[in-house]
């Protein structure tokens, strides 16, 4: 929301008034599009560093309406975020994951962990380790299988509650990661008390890591602090052969990234992987 100055005069413009129908329209669409199953997981493989081999797959949303052009989740998750549709769809999404780890193609390889992304209002809605508790009885080869991505933002919405939280989640044999790391604006001693797996380290770093010393510096640093914390890292966004190896040097872990993969639907991944060997 934006904040307006104390005796500043207001004008609701014709542009607000269409931004919030805009909205409004795209929520409604949303629901409906919920509904009609117009929303399809695509995959993102994700690889060790030093040999390429395939460690897991992060879950990423997309909206095909029909007739109309492909919905990235940039623009339809803010909006489904500002209300319990959020937890509609994350509970789709986590059920729809669960389904395809537990229906695996028999002779294919099969990631080893699948990410799936919580959003805020989602991760701390009253029940939701009750329903994911449910989902891994329903779907018991996603034990030790799942990963759930949560921002630092998240956690330090109500750091206590988090805490809890994410044993119990821990409890269920399912894997904590922190995503966009570094993005957030705190000190990282939070970490030591969390049972986090998992570090993502956003692409805005891995962007610059050959351009802006500094970048790389961060990266260093933040690559360190999982050796001491004992987390595993992965470097999100990586583009080119020259990035790879940057991180090779700094001994990160696992990438993703368009220099690897694309994030595809799964006939296209299940060709990837066949293809990998
Ligand atoms: P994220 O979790 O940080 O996901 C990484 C984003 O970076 C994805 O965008 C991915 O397609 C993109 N990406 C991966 N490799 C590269 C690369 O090499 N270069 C560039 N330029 N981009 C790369 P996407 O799929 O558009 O998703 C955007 C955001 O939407 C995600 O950011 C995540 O916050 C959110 N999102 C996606 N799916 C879900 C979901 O199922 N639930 C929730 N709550 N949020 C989701
Ligand atoms: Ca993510
Ligand atoms: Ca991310
Ligand atoms: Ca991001």
């Amino acid at each position: 929301a934006k904040r307006i100055a104390p005796g500043s005069h207001v004008f609701f413009s014709q542009e607000m008034a269409e931004e919030v129908q805009e909205r409004l329209r795209l929520s409604n669409a949303l629901q409906q599009a919920l509904k009609n199953e117009e929303l399809t997981l695509y995959f993102q493989p994700q690889l060790r560093v030093s040999d390429a081999q395939l460690l897991g797959v992060e879950v990423l949303l997309r909206w095909h309406p029909p007739g109309g052009s492909p919905i990235p989740p940039g623009h339809f998750i803010p909006v489904a975020e500002e209300t319990s549709l959020i937890c509609d769809i994350g509970d789709w999404v986590l059920q729809q994951s669960c389904r395809r780890i537990q229906q695996w193609p028999a002779g294919q390889a099969l990631p080893g962990r699948v990410s799936v992304n919580i959003s805020a209002r989602h991760f701390h809605s009253p029940d939701f380790v009750a329903r994911l508790s449910a989902l891994l009885q329903q779907y018991p080869a996603c034990r030790n299988r799942l990963t759930l991505e949560v921002t630092e933002g998240v956690i330090l919405e109500n750091l206590q509650e988090s805490r809890t939280r994410m044993s119990q989640i821990k409890a269920l044999g399912v894997y904590l990661s922190i995503d966009d790391f570094g993005t957030g604006y705190s000190s990282f001693a939070y970490l030591r008390e969390l049972p986090v797996d998992e570090l993502k380290l956003d692409r805005s770093f891995i962007q610059h890591i050959d351009t802006r010393p500094q970048d790389k510096a961060i990266i260093a640093c933040l690559l360190e602090l999982a050796v001491i914390l004992k987390l595993a890292v992965v470097a999100e966004g990586v583009e080119t052969e020259q990035q790879l190896a940057s991180l090779s040097e700094l001994n990160c872990l696992a990438y993703q990234g368009y220099l690897a993969a694309r994030p595809m639907p799964e006939p296209q991944l299940m060709a990837w992987l066949a293809q990998q060997g």
